[in-house]
C-alpha cells in the first residue's frame, strides 16, 4: 500500500536488540504492516527505529529520519511541551502521553496522540516502545464543533441585542400594566438568553486560546458591590449580605472577576430556591484576596464536587430542576487560574454550600523561607523536617494552597528527601484551607514518580477538613503505576502508627 510520501526502499534497519531470527522479525514485519507510526529509542531517549509508515507518512527514509529526529518533524509550537514531557519520561521511566502535530510529506501537518513505554529486560531500562496515532479527524471534529458553536453565538447576539432594545423602548411607552408585566417577563427571559450565548462564546474563545485578560487597576470592593446589588435587582427573594467591606486597588481584569462573582451569586440564588439570603464574605490573608459565597441551598454530593469546574457538568440534584449548561464554573476558574488564583468548594447535600476563590495581589512575589538549612525547612505554605535518628520526613502544610506553592512545595519535599535519605513522609494536611485541585494532575503524572524515584516508599496523608481538598489529594496521587504505598487518615495519631509499622523490603 502506498501513503503520502512514496519513499525509496531501503535496508531495513532493527530496533536495538533485535534479533532478526524467529519472533523478532514477525514482530518487524508486523510493525511495517500497522497504519500507526510506531518507534523504538533507547534508554537515553535516542530514536533508533521507526517502521514504514512513518517513512511513508514523512516522505523519508529511514536512516534520514532517525538522523535527523524526530524534532524536525515537529510542529515548532508543539516542541517544547513534547521535549518536556519526553525528558520527564525519560527521568520518571513513566508512560510517555502526548499530543503534537507532525510534517507529513505533502507539506501539511497533522495531529497525533504519542504514547511510549519503557520496556524492560531483566530490570534494567532497555527500550522505549512508542506509537503515534494520527487524530486529525477527531481534531477537525472537535475544531467545527468549536467554531459552529463560536459562530452561532455571534450570529445570535445581534439579533438578540435589538429584541432586548425594541423590548425596553416597548416597556417605556407602554402604560397598561397587564402588558408590562409580560414584557417584564419577556426582558428576563431575554437576559437568561443573553448569559448562555455569552458562556458559550466565551467557552469557545476559551478552547481556541483567545480569552484575553485587559489587565487594570480597579477597586476590588466596588466591583463587588457592583456585581451584588445587579444581582440584588435580579433576586428579590434573597438578601444578599456583604458581610465585611474591604478597601481594595487590585491589578486584573475588572469585567472578567465581575463575571466571577457574578456567577457564584446567581448559582447561590439559584440553587437555594427556598432560602432567602446569600452571604458574601471577603478577606485579606497572606497577600492574597479571598471571596467566598454562602448559600443555603439544596448543596451538592461530595462525589461531584471535583468535577464541578469541568466543563458541561451539572451535578444529577441540579440538573433536572433547574436551567444552565454547567459552563459557568468551567468559565469561572479558567478566569482565576489566569489570575494565578484558585478556587473551592465547602457543600453539604441539602443544607448549602461555599463557593471560594483566592487571588493573589502580587501573583510573581517569590516564596521566601524562613528558614532554611540541611534537615529543616519553613516558609508561609509548608514545614518539612528530617530529624536525625528518624526514618520519616515530616511536612506540614499550612493555610490556602495554589499551583505555584504546591510545585514550590513539591520540588523541596523531593529535594529534601534525596539530602535526608528515607522511606517515610508524613504529609500533614490539617491546617490547609480551600484546596490546590488544580495541581493535583501534575502532583499525580510529574511530582508523584519523581519523589518515588528519590525514595519514597510509604507516604502517610493526614487529611485536611475540607473535603474539597481531600478528594484534590485523593486526585494527586492517582496513578496507576505508583509504586509506593499511600494511606489517607483523618487523625495523625492512625498515620503515625500506621508509618511505624511500614517496612522496606
Ligand atoms: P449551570 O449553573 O449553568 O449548570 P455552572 O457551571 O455555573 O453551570 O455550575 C455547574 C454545576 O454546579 C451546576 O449545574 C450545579 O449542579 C452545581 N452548582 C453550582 N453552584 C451551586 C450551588 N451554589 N449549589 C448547588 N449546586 C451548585
Amino acid at each position: 500500500m502506498k501513503n503520502i510520501g512514496d519513499i525509496p526502499d531501503e535496508a531495513q534497519k532493527f530496533p536495538e536488540n533485535f534479533n532478526p531470527n524467529g519472533d523478532d522479525l514477525t514482530s518487524l514485519l508486523l510493525l511495517n504492516a500497522l497504519p500507526q507510526q510506531v518507534w523504538t529509542a533507547n534508554a537515553e531517549g535516542i530514536i533508533n527505529y521507526v517502521n514504514d509508515t512513518i517513512c511513508r507518512d514523512f516522505g523519508h527514509a529511514q536512516s534520514t529520519i532517525i538522523e535527523s529526529g524526530w524534532e524536525s518533524f515537529l510542529h515548532p509550537e508543539d516542541l517544547p511541551e513534547s521535549l518536556h514531557i519526553w525528558h520527564e519520561s525519560l527521568k520518571t521511566e513513566k508512560e510517555y502521553t502526548t499530543e503534537f502535530r507532525l510534517l507529513f510529506a505533502d507539506g501539511h501537518y497533522y495531529w497525533h496522540l504519542a504514547r511510549a513505554v519503557l520496556v524492560k529486560r531483566e530490570g534494567k531500562a532497555n527500550i522505549w516502545v512508542g506509537t503515534n496515532t494520527n487524530i486529525q479527524d477527531h481534531k477537525n471534529i472537535e475544531f467545527r464543533k468549536d467554531e459552529f458553536i463560536s459562530i452561532a453565538s455571534h450570529e445570535l447576539k445581534t439579533p438578540l441585542t435589538s429584541i432586548k432594545g425594541y423590548n425596553q423602548m416597548l416597556l417605556r411607552k407602554v402604560e397598561d400594566e397587564a402588558i408590562k408585566a409580560y414584557l417584564l417577563r419577556t426582558e428576563g427571559q431575554l437576559s437568561r438568553l443573553e448569559k448562555l450565548i455569552k458562556d458559550l462564546l466565551d467557552v469557545s474563545k476559551i478552547n481556541a486560546g483567545k480569552m484575553l485578560l485587559n489587565i487594570e487597576s480597579f477597586n476590588f470592593s466596588l466591583m463587588l458591590q457592583e456585581a451584588i446589588t445587579a444581582m440584588q435587582q435580579l433576586s428579590p427573594n434573597h438578601k444578599i449580605i456583604l458581610d465585611n467591606q474591604l478597601d481594595l486597588q487590585f491589578e486584573g481584569d475588572h469585567y472578567r472577576l465581575e463575571q466571577v462573582v457574578q456567577n457564584f451569586l446567581s448559582n447561590a440564588v439559584k440553587y437555594s430556591p427556598d432560602a432567602d439570603r446569600v452571604m458574601v464574605n471577603t478577606a485579606l490573608k497572606d497577600g492574597n484576596v479571598i471571596v467566598s459565597v454562602t448559600d443555603f441551598g439544596i448543596g451538592i454530593e461530595t462525589a461531584h464536587l471535583g468535577k464541578l469546574f469541568d466543563r458541561y457538568y451539572r451535578a444529577d440534584n441540579s440538573s433536572a430542576r433547574f436551567d444552565g449548561l454547567g459552563l459557568g464554573l468551567f468559565i469561572s476558574a479558567e478566569i482565576i487560574k489566569r489570575h494565578g488564583g484558585s478556587f473551592w468548594i465547602e457543600s453539604e447535600l441539602g443544607k448549602g454550600s461555599v463557593f471560594s476563590f483566592k487571588l493573589p495581589l502580587d501573583p510573581g512575589r517569590p516564596i521566601v523561607p524562613e528558614i532554611k538549612n540541611s534537615n529543616h525547612y519553613k516558609d508561609q505554605y509548608l514545614t518539612i523536617s528530617c530529624p536525625e535518628n528518624d526514618d520519616i520526613m515530616y511536612v506540614e502544610w499550612v493555610g490556602h494552597q495554589d499551583m505555584r506553592s504546591v510545585k514550590h512545595g513539591g520540588a523541596l519535599m523531593i529535594e529534601y528527601l534525596k539530602a535526608n535519605p528515607r522511606s517515610k513522609v508524613f504529609n500533614d494536611n490539617r491546617l490547609v484551607l480551600g484546596t490546590w485541585s488544580e495541581a493535583s494532575d501534575w502532583a499525580a503524572e510529574t511530582w508523584l514518580p519523581e519523589i518515588e524515584l528519590a525514595g519514597l516508599e510509604f507516604f502517610a496523608w493526614i487529611f485536611s477538613a475540607s473535603v474539597f481538598s481531600q478528594l484534590s489529594a485523593q486526585k494527586s496521587v492517582d496513578n496507576e503505576e505508583k509504586t509506593s504505598e499511600i494511606e489517607f487518615f483523618h487523625s495523625a495519631d492512625e498515620a503515625m502508627l500506621w508509618l511505624k509499622k511500614c517496612k522496606s523490603v
